[in-house]
């Protein structure tokens, strides 16, 4: 069986976990993270940038910082993961989802204009598979309507939108580092700041000032603010470490993966059989995901069938937020939903991870290929 994601590994992530172990420093912010965080902001150009527990927590940290009330409204596509949407419920707003373009399954950026109320107060992008999206007219919008931008780059480490950094182009950026993401720590993620607020590292200590008591900057610490536990564990940064260090080699070996694949399955998208994932220009992706879309949900499911039985594992994802029971309650969809909840059933995600062989590759495109000559002549 070929499986659809392996968690990435490279090597010297197990001397690190044992450094970190002798160096009697296990809680968060000590020699590792401190590494992960200069590699993130000179990789990213971030003013700053804090790991987190989890990439959903750097959504809930991005979503406090905008210092939301009840009722504001947050402008997001419906084609993403649940915690796009929780951060901003948590934070006491209202999703308001508007429909996604169907070439590269981001916010369709046409539609953010017009879904705008006297309510909005952000616009939350998700980078769909490290694409970026369409930064320069959501910046333009922003900026003439008074809003915030969160981007959700949990899927786009080291993936650009004309030359910056995605995650460093609006207000926070946030990543994950999930063992499902390109780099990984078992569970983390980090938030990206584009300029420097004091707030930010307040939240992620329990809402005190103790990163400046660390620093000798105050005598004592206290509770100052809203916040949480949002900070990891040396352990779980002392693996990043092991990844960073060798993000060159994981995004190129990705990218080779992922071209491979466009090359082998080109010959059926261009029959008409498959849709083929788009970059548009001006993008630089990380081959977070290799995926394809079918005619319709019944012809992918006996897709799903097909490989499963011929020994390739692959997923699809991402009820649409909107139909889902949370979404209905705690938001709304703005306009009509031409693509979302169609491409959606549509789309599967072929195995991809670093590490992955070509002929695996060649023999999970070439099954994709045998599934369509047996069954649709
Ligand atoms: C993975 C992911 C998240 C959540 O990240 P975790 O680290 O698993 O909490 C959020 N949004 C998107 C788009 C993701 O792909």
């Amino acid at each position: 069986m070929i499986p659809f994601n392996v968690p990435p590994y490279c090597g010297r992530e197990d001397a690190y976990v044992l450094e970190a172990i002798h160096s009697h420093k296990i809680s968060g912010d000590g020699a590792f993270t401190k590494k992960c965080h200069a590699w993130l902001e000179e990789h990213t150009g971030a003013a700053r940038a804090l790991l987190t527990t989890s990439g959903t927590h750097a959504l809930d940290m991005a979503a406090l910082l905008c210092r939301l009330e009840p009722g504001d409204e947050v402008i997001m596509p419906s084609y993403t993961f649940s915690s796009t949407a929780n951060a901003f419920v948590l934070a006491g707003a209202v999703p308001v989802f508007v429909d996604i373009r169907p070439d590269t399954m981001n916010i369709d950026e046409t539609l953010i204009e017009p879904a705008i109320t006297p309510r909005t107060r952000v616009v939350c992008v998700v980078h769909y598979a490290g694409v970026g999206c369409e930064m320069d007219t959501v910046m333009d919008i922003a900026r003439r309507r008074g809003l915030k931008v969160v981007e959700d780059a949990a899927q786009g480490v080291m993936a650009s939108y004309k030359g910056t950094a995605l995650g460093a182009i609006g207000d926070y950026g946030c990543f994950s580092f999930h063992e499902s993401k390109n780099y990984s720590m078992g569970e983390g993620g980090a938030l990206l700041l584009r300029q420097e607020d004091p707030r930010a590292e307040v939240i992620r200590e329990k809402g005190t000032n103790r990163a400046r008591f660390l620093r000798g900057q105050v005598d004592k610490y206290t509770w100052e603010d809203l916040g949480s536990s949002y900070l990891p564990s040396e352990l779980n940064a002392a693996y990043l470490y092991g990844q960073l260090e060798m993000a060159e080699e994981i995004n190129a070996a990705r990218l080779h993966a992922w071209e491979l694949y466009r090359q082998a399955l080109a010959p059926l998208a261009d029959r008409g059989y498959i849709d083929l994932p788009h970059i548009p220009d001006g993008c630089a992706h990380n081959a977070h995901m290799f995926y394809i879309k079918a005619r319709d949900l019944n012809e992918r499911t006996a897709l799903i069938a097909y490989l499963k039985a011929n020994g390739v594992g692959s997923v699809f994802h991402y009820v649409p937020l909107h139909s889902a029971a949370a979404g209905l309650r705690f938001g709304r969809f703005h306009g009509e939903d031409r693509y979302t909840t169609r491409e959606s059933e549509r789309l599967l995600r072929l195995p991809m991870y670093y590490g992955i062989t070509d002929s695996d590759v060649l023999y999970a495109a070439e099954t994709v290929a045998a599934f369509y000559r047996e069954g649709r002549k």
